[in-house]
């Protein structure tokens, strides 16, 4: 092919002018500090790291800040040449009290994620290329909070368009730099999370998360097997395999082992959906927004990075981690609406509705991972669109057999800043699944409304009655989430990844 002068200047210039773009970064450094605030009140109460730099600037710092008033909860002003650094972001940490008993909320952890995410983001805003943030006197809240603010998914961008991210990283000689890495670890978990999800469906097949997954977790002292599925029929998982009967993508299955603490002879098993892409099968969905089941692996998502931050944190557990992956397509070889197909445990289950998949993969996940006789099973999965209508987009749904183990992940959703919620596991759920002629289950309940419930029931069928068990609907928080200015408005989520580490650790020491 002929090149033509013209476009080879054309091409030229806007390659120069886009290495301007991607390099546009400055090699300034910037800080954020924080401030507290009454609402309705003038007075400004300093952090202690930022009352040591107001010093270092005669008091200039503060009486800057008091010309425009108080800084509210996620907002950030920036200071121009104050002291050591060119810039500097106050970022509003608002007033803990604010947070209602009712909203089960660690107020002060949560405005500190917050604060620190403002200040991220305004001095990124302007382009510094190095930003530093006080502890905000909680730092694992502030990384975690500077962490998730500081991500963009645009791996398929032309990289000279791509905006380049600023390193973030704890104030030089500030104390609490081990609860900094941690909270830098959980966002950093969160992050790959949000992007396995992000990832269009074509570009995250069963077989590359299998890979992903592998070589993420190969440094880390993790041991993953990806079975095929060969493996699955050996198995007599035909629950799961029925749901990949209509694609030609190779279904997987990984058995992922962390073993932190040598000890500790049974599991913590967590199993997660991982349905690369879900059409929704001979039962087709609309067209409007399918793009978004790309991320019905979200589930897959949370257990792969839940695993990853606890073994980067040496957290002395042993994990065991389940994720059955594959597509759910409509092809002439596709399950049918109302086939009878059977699970490891030998139940039969009429499929009713081919995109109540999810369960059907879970069922044999359930069932091998009770092989190993676990501590617990934790299920979770971006499992019914009902969650969304009960619980909207700010928490995720929890069913539990155990009292226990549901006020743990109580509390860590508490301290996490990403909530769960209870939801009910009663008979009468139980028998709209399960009360059929011509077969043991049906994967549709019979009655009218309560979608998350009678698929939970669906899921308690596959778990042995004297293990332990919480399934965690996910599906109202796997994306474009209104409620957590820190992990964005726009995008997938890779919630509720920080509550189920922080809820393994106390449920497994
Ligand atoms: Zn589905």
């Amino acid at each position: 092919m002929a090149i033509s002068r013209s476009y080879l200047l054309v091409r030229y210039k806007y390659s120069v002018l886009g290495q301007r773009l991607y390099s546009s970064m400055s090699d300034k450094r910037g800080l954020v500090l924080g401030v507290y605030s009454t609402d309705g009140q003038d007075d400004v109460r300093l952090t202690k790291f930022a009352q040591k730099y107001n010093e270092s600037t005669s008091g200039k710092l503060l009486e800057q800040i008091k010309i425009c008033g108080p800084i509210s909860s996620g907002s950030a002003r920036i200071y121009w040449d104050l002291g050591k650094y060119p810039a500097v972001a106050v970022a509003g940490l608002g007033d803990a009290s604010k947070w209602d008993e009712l909203d089960e909320i660690n107020g002060v952890k949560e405005n500190v994620r917050i604060a620190a995410a403002a200040g991220v983001r305004a001095l990124s805003a302007c382009k510094i290329g190095t930003i530093e943030v006080e502890d905000l006197e909680d730092a694992e809240a502030a990384a975690e909070g500077a962490g998730l603010a500081n991500y963009k998914f645009q791996e398929y961008k032309n990289k000279e368009k791509q905006t380049s991210l600023p390193t973030v990283a704890l104030a030089e000689n500030n104390s609490g730099s081990e609860e900094w890495d941690k909270g830098s670890i959980l966002a950093d978990a969160q992050n790959w999370a949000r992007k396995l999800m992000e990832t269009p469906a074509n570009l995250m097949t069963p077989t590359i998360f299998s890979e992903n997954v592998k070589t993420k977790l190969a440094s880390l002292n993790v041991d993953v097997q990806i079975y095929d599925e060969e493996w699955a029929r050996v198995k007599q998982m035909g629950s799961f395999l029925s749901v990949t009967n209509g694609t030609k993508e190779p279904a997987k299955f990984l058995e992922i082992t962390y073993k932190g603490d040598n000890s500790a002879d049974k599991c913590i098993a967590l199993v997660g959906k991982g349905v690369t892409f879900d059409s929704g099968g001979i039962s087709l969905k609309p067209s409007a927004s399918m793009d978004q089941m790309r991320a019905d692996m979200g589930g897959a998502a949370n257990v792969a990075a839940t695993i990853y931050a606890l073994a980067r944190q040496k957290v002395p557990v042993h994990v065991k981690g389940f994720i059955p992956l594959c597509e759910n397509m409509p092809s002439g070889t596709a399950t049918k609406p109302g086939d009878v197909v059977f699970a490891m445990n030998g139940k039969s289950i009429c499929v009713d509705n081919t995109d109540a998949e999810g369960r059907l993969i879970l069922a044999d996940a359930l069932c091998y991972a009770s092989t190993f006789n676990p501590l617990f099973i934790l299920d979770i999965a971006t499992l019914t669109g009902a969650i969304k209508v009960a619980l909207g987009d700010c928490v995720a749904g929890v069913f539990s057999t155990s009292n226990k183990l549901w006020e743990q992940i109580h509390e860590a959703g508490y301290e996490s800043g990403d909530r769960v919620w209870r939801m009910p596991l009663f008979k009468h759920y139980s028998d709209q699944m399960c009360d059929h002629n011509g077969y043991d289950l049906n994967n549709l309940g019979k009655g009218k409304g309560g979608g998350s419930c009678t698929a939970a029931a669906f899921l308690r069928q596959f778990v042995d009655k004297e293990t332990p068990w919480l399934h965690v609907d996910i599906a109202g928080v796997m994306g474009d989430c209104s409620d957590q200015s820190y992990t964005g408005s726009k995008g997938m989520t890779g919630r509720p990844m920080r509550t189920l580490v922080q809820f393994i650790k106390k449920a497994g020491s």
